[in-house]
């Protein structure tokens, strides 16, 4: 059947694509469910099902209003590699030409071109989820030595109208930021989160039977609690506005063992997969706040930038600075993740609790990404490349173009300062500051080198002051200097030899 086929890879599940406007008889749409995109990480299981399901579910919908599927099962035989499934379909049912939308994925895209060699004809066409394009990143920032997400961010919001009062923004500011990072109070119990209750024991049967190297848990398969089609999605969206948005800003930071996804929206993996769009995200969020006056600038001005700003900017970034992103190791780093990253087992609170969280849910929200466990791994050395394989299995999230630049660029600052202008490191004091981990710990949060001492103390001075050639001239930096100079010879040399302990007992933390 048809003359064409039109490829739809598992993050490209937006069913408001143009390509589905009307029905073809001449057009095949391929879906593959590769070992290989299956395997390039070890997956969280959760991710794995999820995805399986989300895009079975995609098809089927589609099929029912007409259109054509070749849908290949990860059971479905033995070739492991997505380019070779599609060019050996694309033989067997006779055709050449070959449509696809772009991949967000630099090796994808690659890989996917090499078909134009081996006799067919390919196009690609936009995948119409993003709201900004690499064009307008490259216009704005033409000729420009510093790549601010907050200038780009501001370009978006005049050129959507999205917060804006006429040419000014709501409020009278363009950000909100020094409000969001509270502490929860003692007292306060978020509500729990608002999940779908899907049967996925087949997709996650299949995985299983397929031997992929997974990791984490999938307690129940017949109560997946992530979105699998759109209108999940959106359920969970909607209910995150009543009972979540009020709040998302004033705890955006907090750390807690009280609740694993606070008041944040746990809509990453549907905007990901493409299953709903970001525009309409962000303008949902802002009908929300005309119709409810009541609900806080801070929060609903914060959330659409973590959307409208960081997601439509990392995304450019990615294609601006791919490839020699992915090998990118300012510090040439080479520590070995530690072992309990993958099983959560280590007397640090703060990191079992996220990592195990982690484990559970294939979730962590960007505060315990960046400051706990993205923390961790820069203080102690990790190579980046270790590091980018953990954060791209854990999360359901987790896809190359986002997790690679929030990663190895945000967290570890591997780029040497291109997305951050510091590194994100804290001793225990933000840890404190922002939670409640320590008064769980095993550990001092108040001392450095005893032995009971937060290892995050004295790795924190020792990453200074070992990467001082590096780090000095940093001018945000500056206190940080004046700071660790102050301090007498004994207790710098107090300070590296622990630090040298620990990282030579990494593994038993
Ligand atoms: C080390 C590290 C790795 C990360 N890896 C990923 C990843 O693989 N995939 C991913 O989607 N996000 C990643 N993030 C960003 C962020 O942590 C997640 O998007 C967020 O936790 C998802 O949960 P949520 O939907 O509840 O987000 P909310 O806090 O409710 O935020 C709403 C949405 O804003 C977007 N967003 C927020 N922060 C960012 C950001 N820094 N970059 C891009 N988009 C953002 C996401 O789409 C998110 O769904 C990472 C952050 C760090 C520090
Ligand atoms: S004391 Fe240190 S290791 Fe323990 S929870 Fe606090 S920051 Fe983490």
């Amino acid at each position: 059947m048809g003359n064409t086929l039109r490829l739809i890879l598992g993050d490209q599940l937006n069913a408001h694509h143009s390509w589905f406007s009307t029905v073809n008889n001449h057009i095949t749409f391929v879906m593959i469910e590769s070992r290989e995109e299956g395997s390039y990480a070890p997956h969280h299981i959760q991710k794995v099902t999820g995805i399986f399901s989300a895009m079975r579910q995609f098809a089927q919908s589609l099929q029912s209003l007409g259109h054509h599927f070749h849908y290949h099962n990860i059971l479905d035989g033995n070739e492991p590699n997505l380019r070779t499934i599609l060019a050996s379909i694309a033989r067997k049912k006779g055709v050449v030409k070959i449509e696809m939308q772009e991949p967000d994925e630099w090796r994808l895209r690659e890989d996917l071109e090499k078909l134009r060699g081996e006799g067919f004809e390919i196009s690609w066409c936009s995948s119409e989820h993003f709201i900004s394009s690499n064009a307008e990143f490259r216009g704005l920032f033409e000729g420009k030595k510093t790549f601010l997400m907050e200038t780009f961010y501001r370009a978006l919001r005049k050129r959507t109208g999205l917060l804006m009062d006429g040419k000014q923004p709501v409020g009278g500011k363009w950000n909100y930021d020094a409000q969001n990072r509270k502490k929860l109070p003692k007292d306060h119990l978020p509500p729990p989160p608002f999940v779908p209750s899907t049967d996925v024991s087949k997709a996650y049967a299949d995985a299983i039977a397929a031997k992929l190297p997974t990791i984490g848990k999938l307690e129940d398969p017949s109560h997946f609690y992530w979105p699998t089609t759109p209108s999940q999605a959106w359920e969970i969206f909607d209910h995150w506005l009543q009972y979540g948005l009020h709040s998302f800003g004033d705890y955006q930071d907090a750390l807690t063992t009280k609740s694993w996804s606070l008041y944040h929206s746990r809509i990453s993996f549907a905007l990901n997969t493409k299953m709903i769009q970001p525009l309409e995200v962000c303008q949902r969020v802002e009908t929300y706040y005309r119709t409810n006056p009541e609900v806080p600038l801070n929060a609903v001005e914060g959330f659409i930038r973590q959307i409208l700003g960081w997601r439509e900017f990392m995304r450019c970034v990615y294609w601006h600075r791919m490839p020699e992103f992915a090998s990118e190791n300012f510090f040439e780093f080479d520590r070995k993740l530690p072992q309990w990253f993958w099983n959560g087992e280590t007397k640090m609170k703060c990191l079992s609790h996220t990592i195990g969280q982690s484990l559970n849910h294939g979730y962590a929200h960007h505060i315990q990404r960046l400051m706990v466990t993205g923390n961790f791994a820069l203080l102690a050395g990790i190579d980046p490349d270790e590091v980018d394989l953990w954060y791209l299995g854990i999360y359901i999230d987790a896809f190359e173009w986002v997790e690679i630049t929030n990663t190895r660029g945000m967290s570890q600052y591997a780029d040497g300062g291109w997305i951050a202008t510091k590194p994100y490191v804290s001793s225990a004091n933000y840890m404190k500051k922002m939670g409640d981990y320590c008064d769980q710990c095993h550990y001092n949060p108040k001392t450095k080198t005893d032995d009971d001492s937060c290892p995050f103390n004295a790795l924190y001075w020792n990453f200074f002051d070992s990467q001082r050639d590096k780090l000095h001239s940093n001018f945000r930096l500056g206190m940080v200097y004046r700071t660790y100079d102050k301090m007498n010879a004994t207790v710098k040399a107090g300070i590296r030899e622990k630090a040298q302990s620990l990282l030579n007992n990494i593994n038993e933390l």
